[in-house]
């Protein structure tokens, strides 16, 4: 059997883990957390790393540091994760969607400025599949109309856009450390902080709004309530099985891509068949192999090939269903512009494992059933 997804395991994660245990500190911003905060920090040249207790939570603290107000806009694409917009809802915001991109699935850069109201306050760009987002034309418009640009980068943790890892470009950026993406702890994330203004605050935010960290520095003799916020910090457990992934992330993403270009590979005589479309890497980026997906010619096809795969232990998953035509995207946000992209390419699209502790041979069978089934 070959599931869709197995959380990366490196080795070191129960060592660490151990040694947490046993330093008799538990609760967040142990050694662990800095290490981690540090290890993004330098690896990224990133202004300001914090680990978060998951990616949602990083959205929902810059939604606050952003000063998301009942009534202001938020851009972002229809084709994502529902924690994009509802980090900004609960803060009152209407979400207004711009279509996708087909050859990336990223939002369509061409297609923010129209949706631009004097209500816009923010733009969230996914980079989807760990595959950037056209930045230099989201930030060139996020200075023209006073804008906050966050990236939802998620799935881009490693990742680059013309030389710069992704999350360090917007003004805030978005790492999730969830089992299901490169580098995880189970339950995780982080918030990079790339404009320094927004650092102080965002270090009470996550401390449930108090100014305990200044308090940890000497640099105020009690800590008190001081603003809004939430309890954002993971615990120290967490910090260490993810400070053992983020040491061998270097491996973990040459692997992954190794097998990202085996099914490139492997699956190109059925793309210049016609049978299927894969990818797309435009020449600006380094992708960090977060996701291999192909698109088949239909929805019926893609149920007739997941159906297929799974009666030949092939575990193959497919997502979004778009936000605009969701129940609660519908009551909080809508679509500016056309749909020509968003929900036809969503539904041709399949997710094929991959996972660090896959094998070779293993993708090997997955490209072998995949030619079996278009009888290649
Ligand atoms: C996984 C994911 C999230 C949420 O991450 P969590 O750490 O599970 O909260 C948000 N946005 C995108 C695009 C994702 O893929």
């Amino acid at each position: 059997m070959i599931p869709f997804n197995k959380p990366a395991i490196t080795g070191r994660e129960e060592v660490y883990m151990k040694e947490a245990m046993l330093s008799g500190h538990l609760s967040g911003d142990g050694e662990f957390t800095k290490k981690c905060n540090l290890w993004i920090e330098e690896k990224f040249k990133a202004k300001k790393a914090l680990l978060t207790t998951s990616c949602t939570h990083a959205l929902e603290m810059a939604a606050i540091l952003a000063d998301i107000k009942e009534g202001d806009e938020v851009i972002m694409p229809s084709y994502t994760f529902v924690s994009t917009a509802n980090a900004f809802v609960v803060r009152g915001a209407r979400i207004v969607f711009v279509d996708v991109r087909p050859d990336t699935m990223n939002i369509n850069e061409n297609l923010i400025e129209q949706a631009i109201t004097l209500k816009t306050k923010a733009i969230v760009p996914v980079h989807y599949a760990g595959i950037a987002c056209e930045m230099d034309a989201i930030m060139e418009l996020a200075k023209k109309y006073n804008l906050i640009v966050i990236e939802d980068a998620a799935q881009g943790v490693m990742s680059t856009y013309k030389g710069k890892y992704l999350g360090t470009i917007g003004h805030l950026g978005c790492y999730s450390f969830h089992e299901t993406k490169n580098y995880n702890c189970g339950e995780g994330g982080a918030l990079v902080i790339n404009d320094a203004q927004f650092i102080e605050r965002a270090e009470i935010i996550r401390e449930k709004g108090t100014n305990r960290a200044r308090f940890f520095r000497g640099q105020v003799d009690k800590y008190s309530w001081v603003d809004i916020g939430s309890s954002y910090l993971p615990s120290e457990i967490n910090a260490a099985f993810l400070y053992a992934q983020l040491e061998n992330a270097d491996l973990i993403n040459s692997y992954r891509l190794d097998c990202w270009n085996t099914y490139f590979k492997g699956l190109k005589d059925l793309e210049s068949k016609g049978k299927v479309v894969l990818p797309t890497v435009p020449e600006t980026v380094m992708h960090n192999a977060h996701m291999f997906y192909l698109k088949v010619s239909d929805l019926d096809e893609r149920t007739k090939l997941i159906t297929y795969l799974k009666s030949r232990s092939i575990h193959t998953v497919f997502h979004y269903v778009p936000l605009h035509s969701s129940q609660a995207g519908r009551e909080y946000g809508q679509m500016n512009g056309e749909d020509n992209f968003t929900t036809k390419e969503s539904e041709r699209l399949i997710r094929l494992p991959l996972y660090f502790n896959i094998s070779l041979d293993e993708i090997q069978s997955v490209i072998n059933e995949l030619n079996n089934f278009y009888e290649v």
